[in-house]
């Protein structure tokens, strides 16, 4: 089937970008908006998700104005269940509801072509996706008004390059905090931007629970469940930190809340001062200093996204995320939760994430819980999570996971990752990022990929210890030679 150049096609809908749509809009809008295909498989994902864990239909908005790609998915992938509203560019309205037709939607849809900040304070969702062209920020206080309590806001912000800080005064206009281009600005940026969240839901007497996060090329995403009440407000207002950041060894700390001003000579954050430096110690943020993951939550978006067929790639990085958010400090308990999401998530296949060569690849252990019961857990606490955790998983033969279920499972993965490509031996190669994770691992440290960042080892060890590890690893590699 030849393709045409100017037909876009995506989780099972294509869109004609017709002349209409780039005499409204701008081709560099355009091109950003179809960059963001992982985006739309998460808001998709998480429809789903509420679709099976509230009775009722589902009030959902895609207020991402331009045209309507992902309010046109949910209409082609939900008969029942779900009252969708999509709010597009002005002029658009008769283009996307033409296009509702051509790719044969059965639920009907209401469009509307107005600000979208309008269409959110004159109505309650139960879902709100907003996929912004540049930052998002301005329609946070609309969100929280328009979400409902237990709803799922799922955000996306473009403006990339503000997190790299190429303008700092953009940074403190749009999101009221001090950036740095530092090797976690990924993260960084992330945290940023669910501070202007909880500000703003705070406002309208709301708290948020994170579920999830992505940076990607191409924009920031962020999941979050709304929890209406003044008291959730409060709880989540208190999740919010300044992070102190030497910017000479990179070292990083969150800064303890207090109503008074504290010694900051007492932080010792590194030993950079000791050696007779003057380490200039940056206040970074406000930010989000608490947990970026619910394990659960990610769990249903894999079994989701195999349910709506989301490209493979997009499960890779859902699997990636789960391992990122348990974060283990055993190699034996990452295997056992590989095996695990195998089990639950692709009951009569193997794991979507292992490529074409099926027949080759090895078959999943089956997980042996009685074995691991007998471990000694003494010294390593965190695995004995990861191993309670894994139990209820194995009983609960249910996926997805259930509200409750999702709350018990919240991340358990430290803050922060480190750019193994800047640190360790000055000359030297740097190392093999998973012979790093196994030293942390073995030293009783948590560490895992992250994927933020696929140089980056996410990890409990502190910078010292991070770079004793690089230290070994490299002595070890010239004893080799
Ligand atoms: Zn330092």
């Amino acid at each position: 089937m030849a393709k045409n150049p100017d037909e876009h096609q995506e989780l099972g809908v294509t869109m004609n970008l017709v002349p209409e749509i780039s005499n409204k809009v701008s081709g560099k809008h355009i091109y950003k908006k179809l960059q963001l295909g992982f985006s739309r498989a998460i808001a998709l994902c998480c429809l789903s998700n509420l679709r099976h864990n509230i009775d009722g239909e589902i009030r959902a908005l895609d207020a991402s104005g331009c045209f309507g790609l992902a309010g046109v998915q949910w209409a082609k992938q939900f008969d029942t269940g779900v009252n969708i509203v999509i709010n597009v560019a002005k002029g658009l309205k008769e283009i996307v509801e033409t296009s509702l037709l051509q790719n044969q939607c059965k639920t009907s849809v209401k469009v509307l072509d107005e600000d979208s900040h309008v269409t959110m304070h004159s109505g309650k969702y139960m879902f709100i996706y907003l996929e912004a062209y540049g930052s998002a920020v301005t329609h946070f206080d609309a969100v929280f008004r328009s979400a409902n309590h237990n709803g799922l806001v799922c955000i996306t912000c473009t403006d990339t390059s503000v997190f790299q800080n190429k303008s700092p005064e953009t940074a403190r206009r749009l999101y009221g905090a001090n950036l740095l281009q530092t090797e976690y600005y990924q993260e960084l940026a992330t945290r940023v931007i669910i501070n202007n969240l909880v500000t703003a839901a705070a406002r309208w007497n709301k708290g948020l629970k994170v579920l999830l996060c992505t940076f990607q090329e191409h924009g920031i995403s962020v999941v979050c469940r709304v929890l209406r009440g003044p008291k959730n407000g409060n709880e989540s207002m208190a999740s919010l930190q300044n992070l102190v950041h030497c910017q000479l060894c990179q070292a990083r700390c969150f800064l303890p809340v207090h109503r008074y001003i504290q010694n900051t000579r007492q932080l010792s954050i590194c030993k950079c001062n000791s050696e007779g430096l003057e380490a200039p110690l940056m206040i970074l943020g406000p930010m989000w200093g608490k947990d970026l993951f619910n394990k659960a939550f990610l769990f249903n978006l894999l079994h989701f996204g195999k349910m709506h067929r989301v490209p493979e790639k997009y499960c890779k990085l859902f699997f990636l995320m789960i391992l990122e958010s348990v974060c283990c400090d055993d190699q034996e308990a990452e295997t056992c939760i590989v095996n695990e999401i195998n089990r639950i998530t692709f009951p009569e296949k193997k794991c979507c994430c292992k490529t074409e060569t099926d027949n080759t690849e090895p078959k999943p252990k089956m997980l042996k819980l009685n074995a691991t019961n007998e471990k000694n857990y003494d010294c390593k606490n965190n695995t004995k999570d990861i191993y309670d955790e894994l139990q209820i998983m194995k009983q609960s033969s249910n996926i997805p996971f259930s509200v409750e279920e999702t709350n018990t499972f919240q991340s358990s993965a430290p803050a922060l990752f480190f750019d193994i490509r800047h640190h360790g031996i000055k000359g030297g190669n740097p190392p093999k990022l998973l012979s790093v994770i196994e030293e942390l691992r073995s030293r009783g440290f948590k560490a895992s990929k992250t994927h933020f960042n696929s140089c980056s080892v996410r990890t409990s060890a502190d910078l010292l210890v991070f770079n004793d590890v690089l230290q070994k690893i490299w002595d070890k590699t010239l004893e080799a030679q």
